[in-house]
């Protein structure tokens, strides 16, 4: 990773979690300041709505939001998710979210799916 590049960070949370991920990014604002961030539709527009940052927004998850973060990351267009998925809830959705999870897995890009871990990611990175 070129030490200079402004990273990406792509931010995903379903329904059951979205108030945990617009908390956590108040939570880190000024860290997250300094990063371009995107997200799935819905999450991108309540993360811009709370904190005033800039979060590109692609398409709501089920309708095909996931796939979109999925192919950018491919491309090596982002550099961390945090993906907060619902484990007690099942998705219509449900293929989309493995696609992006196995493509984070594919092209070794840190990918955090519980608030621990993306603290631990943004302290790294
Ligand atoms: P949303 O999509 O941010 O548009 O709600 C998230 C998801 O359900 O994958």
């Amino acid at each position: 990773m070129k030490k200079n590049k402004i990273k990406t960070i792509a931010l995903i949370a379903h329904d059951n979690k979205k108030h945990e991920m617009v908390n956590w990014a108040l939570a880190n604002k000024e860290t997250l300041k300094q990063y371009k961030l995107c997200g799935t539709g819905t999450t991108s527009r309540l993360i811009a709505e709370a904190t005033g940052l800039e979060v590109k927004g692609y398409l709501s998850g089920p309708m095909g939001g996931d796939l979109q973060i999925g192919a950018k990351a491919a491309e090596g267009g982002v550099d961390v998710i945090i993906f907060f998925w619902d484990p007690l809830q099942a998705q219509p959705h449900d293929p989309d979210v493995k696609a992006l999870l196995r493509i984070a897995v594919v092209y070794d890009i840190p990918i955090a799916t519980n608030r621990a871990t993306a603290n631990l990611i943004l302290k790294n990175y």
